[in-house]
């Protein structure tokens, strides 16, 4: 196609391109979500519908990028896992970031009529999702980085069950929970819970207090890369030995985790049991 004079305007376009062979995490965040879950009036402190809706979201966009090997999600945030040697639109980070969050926001929408069937959307009123994503270099941060989400969606869901349960079942105004609660730890929430209430956090609805991880289990053996995981020993492969075997195991890493099946788990992740055998699902 021939070039017209204006083509010279693409060269102040900036491009930021993500590290290679590092984890990229992609985290989406509802925007004003606090006016946007009352507007909808959904249940304090946690309404399941929105919770499956935000699942249900996440798991088509991992069906139509196969790069994702996890997520987890909780409140209204969710965060993708790719695998390390990810070349999806060359790594461009705008792409990528953008289309996730573009993606996520046509699902939640799509799906919106099946989990609020009786609450049409409004227009003035339509959810959307900012996205960022950084980078990791070794399993261990990525470990950490989930294990932070989780740590978060526990902090946030002991205040918020201690807060409503004094506003809907202790008839205080939100200001006098707020106070109340104020300055307490976790130790004492529990106890307000239990003593005033007789609440044991402890068996809350697992979904709260857990989130949500998504993983494609792809299941052990085949792959090869899986076993590299976990100690992180590549310092013996020599880089040029690293990009050859790479291109074919990425394709064939990349059909098994297109056919593998979803599984939705709620579960401890900060401890070691779950990150035992991760690459089964991460590599
Ligand atoms: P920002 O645009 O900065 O992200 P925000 O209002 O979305 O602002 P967040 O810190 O992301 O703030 O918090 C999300 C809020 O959405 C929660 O505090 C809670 O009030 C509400 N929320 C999200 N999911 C649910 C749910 N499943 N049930 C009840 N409330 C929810
Ligand atoms: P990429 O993902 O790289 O953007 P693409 O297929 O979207 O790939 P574009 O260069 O963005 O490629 O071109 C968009 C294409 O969408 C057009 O070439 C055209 O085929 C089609 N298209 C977009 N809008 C219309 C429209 N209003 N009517 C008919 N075709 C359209
Ligand atoms: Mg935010
Ligand atoms: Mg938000
Ligand atoms: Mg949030
Ligand atoms: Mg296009
Ligand atoms: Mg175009």
């Amino acid at each position: 196609m021939a070039k017209s004079r204006f083509e010279y305007v693409r060269t102040y376009e900036q491009d930021a391109i993500l590290l290679p062979n590092t984890y990229i995490v992609i985290r989406l965040d509802g925007r004003g979500f606090h006016r946007f879950s009352a507007h909808y009036n959904f249940q304090k402190p946690n309404d399941k519908r929105a919770l499956c809706l935000m699942n249900a979201a996440a798991k088509q966009v991992m069906q139509q990028i196969p790069d994702v090997a996890g997520a987890y999600g909780q409140s209204d945030e969710f965060s993708f896992v790719l695998s390390r040697e990810c070349k999806m639109f060359d790594r461009r980070e705008a792409k990528l970031v953008s289309t996730f969050a573009s993606t996520f926001t046509a699902q939640y929408l799509f799906l919106w009529p099946e989990y609020f069937p009786d609450t049409p959307l409004d227009g003035n009123m339509l959810p959307s999702f900012d996205g960022r994503a950084v980078l990791y270099p070794s399993l261990r941060e990525v470990r950490d980085y989930f294990s932070w989400r989780q740590a978060d969606c526990h902090i946030n869901n002991l205040y918020n069950t201690s807060f409503w349960t004094l506003v809907l079942g202790g008839g205080l105004s939100e200001q006098d929970a707020e106070q109340a609660l104020m300055g307490t730890n976790s130790g004492e929430k529990n106890e307000l819970l239990f003593s005033r209430f007789g609440i044991n956090y402890n068996n809350e609805e697992i979904m709260y207090r857990k989130g949500t991880m998504l993983i494609r289990d792809v299941g052990t053996g085949g792959s090869g890369s899986a076993s590299a995981s976990a100690s992180e020993s590549t310092e013996s492969i020599d880089v040029r030995e690293w990009h050859e075997k790479s291109k074919r195991q990425i394709e064939r890493e990349k059909t098994k985790r297109r056919k593998a099946e979803i599984v939705e788990l709620h579960v401890d992740i900060i401890g070691n049991e779950f990150w035992t055998d991760a690459g089964r699902w991460i590599s």
